[in-house]
């Protein structure tokens, strides 16, 4: 199929080799209107589709009880590499690699990294296959350039909405960074967990650009709310209730420290952490997400009440300092 590799005929194979009869399609929202294609693909092998139509954010969300509840024997999880330890139903991750080509777009980055001799490389799974052509034109700019290999996730150089333990190993040893991929979401994950310059070489756009004004936009929006959250009383403590997002001991960490500092805290279970679900406890002054850290940052404006993410509820609690907060990176990895 255009744009991503979906990968049919591995997954043909890996169908007839586990003898699958029901099948679960999970995928992210841009991938979602090839589903009707992938399940013809299937069927036609003798084995039900069903597509998951819920919101995928990330391979934390393993729709793993849902496919239980549905007599499915193998989830077929798109666009995302694996992360979540143990799945309760088998599951295979096809990962949906781009076919976008970027040399042009990192080509356009040359000038934005004219003062800069070190740069760290990352990606997102989608263009992992495209990052060694990347250092190549770097290199030959001139450039040394470090990915960042941790094993705390899939891929040399990847990074994903809420690990960035390959940027930050490096950032000591590169001046800059260069994310290779769509959209600002991973970039601006770079820039606040690192703290240096950033910038996006975008394939579909075929341009270059710096992200940090975005990020020192999201860090002063930060500091006040941390600085609102020290005044609240009552606390509400989210747990995810998605496979990759249930983090019950941090929870359970956060009420112990809310506790110590003098404030009542509630511990609240819930798949999906949205303005509304905050409407529905006006006493909570203020909450610490313990699930998708990203939900915090990207939502700041939409949430009439603070929600922290774990790093700045320490702050809040004067367990850590904004200062070492920001050496340390607003996510927890
Ligand atoms: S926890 Fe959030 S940022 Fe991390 S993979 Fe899941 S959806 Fe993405």
């Amino acid at each position: 199929m255009l744009g991503f590799d979906f990968e049919e005929k591995r997954i043909k194979q890996e169908i007839t080799k586990l003898g699958s009869k029901r099948i679960l399609l999970q995928m992210p929202e841009g991938l979602k209107p090839k589903a009707p294609k992938l399940v013809k693909i299937i069927e036609k092998g003798g084995a039900l589709a069903i597509i998951s139509a819920d919101p995928c954010y990330g391979a934390c969300d393993i729709a793993d009880s849902e496919a239980e509840g549905l007599g499915v024997d193998l989830i077929v999880h798109f666009g995302h590499a694996k992360m979540v330890k143990h799945e309760s139903v088998h599951t295979i991750y096809v990962e949906a690699r781009a076919t976008v080509t970027l040399d042009k777009a990192v080509e356009h980055s040359l000038p934005l990294l004219s003062s800069y001799t070190s740069i760290g490389l990352a990606t997102s799974v989608q263009h992992l296959q495209t990052l060694n052509i990347a250092r190549e034109i770097l290199t030959r700019a001139g450039k040394t350039v470090i990915i960042g290999n941790t094993g705390k996730i899939a891929y040399p150089g990847q990074v994903s909405g809420c690990n960035y333990s390959n940027a930050k190993s490096i950032a000591n040893e590169v001046e800059a960074f260069l994310f290779v991929g769509g959209g600002m979401f991973h970039a601006l994950g770079i820039a606040l967990s690192t703290s240096k310059p950033t910038f996006i070489a975008d394939p579909y756009d075929n341009r270059a650009y710096p992200i940090n004004v975005e990020a020192q936009k999201i860090l002063k929006q930060r500091f006040a709310i941390i600085q609102e959250a020290k005044n609240a009383k009552k606390i509400g403590i989210f747990v995810g209730l998605k496979p990759g997002q249930k983090h019950l001991d941090n929870a359970l960490h956060m009420k112990e420290l809310a506790e110590k500092n003098g404030k009542a805290a509630y511990l609240l279970a819930a798949r999906e952490i949205n303005p509304e679900t905050l409407l529905e406890f006006p006493s909570i002054d203020a909450y610490v997400n313990t699930a998708c850290p990203r939900v915090s940052l990207e939502a700041t404006g939409k949430f009439q009440k603070p929600v922290l993410t774990i790093n700045e509820f320490k702050v809040v609690c004067g367990e850590s300092s904004w200062e070492n907060m920001l050496k340390k990176g607003l996510f927890e990895n």
